[in-house]
């Protein structure tokens, strides 16, 4: 492992407390900053007895004093689930603004390495297929998701300016869809309202006519990408997910098939500015960071099922 001492910024929440975890396995020593808005403390408590883990309840946008420098930051924090979008958009706006600018600026005291967790939001509703790097998105800049997409293209933005004119040591992970153990089984995702749905018998709600697409990453993957490109010297933007593209319809469908449930799938209005089309090129990704997933859909959703039978048990 390059980096001895990590900070996690939204490090209780799903993909944070995956990253934590693994970077600790791996030696390092880890900060886990998070505001719990959106995190839950859950996702941590098989950690908090770990040697050289601590967790900070802590907002991004407040100044951070460490007793110890960090090599690196993985700038994660933000609420992204897109019922947020309409809940909280001034904590989404803030927190990708005024939290990232204070992280950087906690990087910079800290020489430290700078990794902003991107979306593929910043992709919009994409006019080009597979999505590449160099594309510049179509984004409605004041549409209901306009607080997530324009949030981090702003923090991209940043980002990239603190590398350009204050040689700060950053890179940009563009994170499409990925799905997991430890999803909130309420934030109205696909994959964790599916299997809530299919799990207690209830019809799986699929918005508009389904035939929209989305490319499901396993946590697994997307932290051991996160880790290669925090390793790497490169900048990015990379795009990190699975290239593996499929309808909503066919993902309510396996579900469905793996859960062994007796639901039916009913339509509901489609979202507004729903992308209708995203898959990740990772070509770069395959390139630069020698990274590719290995979870099939399959697997990593009967993982992912088991965790929610688990947890409500
Ligand atoms: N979706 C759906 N039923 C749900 C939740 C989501 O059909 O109960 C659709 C949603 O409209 C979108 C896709 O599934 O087209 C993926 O949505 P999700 O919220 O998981 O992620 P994102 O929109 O951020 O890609």
């Amino acid at each position: 492992m390059r980096f001895s001492s990590a900070l996690v910024t939204g490090g209780a929440g799903f993909l944070g407390s995956h990253l934590c975890e693994e970077l600790l396995r791996r030696g390092c020593r880890v900060i886990a900053l998070d505001s719990l808005i959106t995190g839950r403390r859950d996702n941590l408590a098989h950690l908090l007895d770990t040697p050289g883990f601590r967790f900070v309840e802590q907002d991004v946008c407040d100044p951070l004093t460490l007793p110890e420098p960090v090599e690196v930051v993985l700038h994660l924090a933000s609420p992204a689930s897109p019922l947020d979008f309409t809940r909280i958009p001034f904590e989404i706006l803030r927190t990708n603004s005024a939290g990232t600018w204070n992280m950087l600026e906690f990087a910079r005291a800290n020489s430290a390495r700078f990794l902003l967790a991107s979306t593929s939001e910043v992709y919009g509703d994409p006019l080009e297929h597979p999505q590449r790097e160099e594309y510049c998105g179509n984004v409605n800049p004041i549409g209901e998701r306009a607080v997530y997409d324009e949030g981090k293209r702003f923090a991209e933005a940043l980002t990239a300016a603190y590398r350009r004119f204050r040689q700060l040591d950053t890179c940009i992970a563009r994170i499409f869809n990925t799905y997991g153990p430890r999803m909130r089984a309420d934030d109205g995702r696909a994959i964790p309202t599916f299997i809530r749905q299919a799990l207690a018998g209830e019809p799986l709600t699929v918005f508009g006519d389904g035939r929209q697409t989305r490319s499901f990453c396993h946590v697994d993957d997307m932290v051991r990408g996160l880790i290669a490109l925090a390793e790497s010297g490169e900048a990015g933007p990379v795009n990190l997910g699975n290239p593996k593209e499929i309808t909503i319809l066919e993902a309510a469908c396996l579900v469905i098939e793996i859960t062994g449930s007796s639901s039916s799938i009913v339509n509901r209005p489609a979202e507004k500015d729903d992308p209708r089309r995203r898959c990740p090129d990772i070509a770069k990704a395959r390139r630069l960071l020698g990274w590719e997933p290995a979870v099939p859909l399959r697997d990593g959703l009967a993982a992912t099922v088991r965790y929610f039978r688990d947890t409500e048990a």
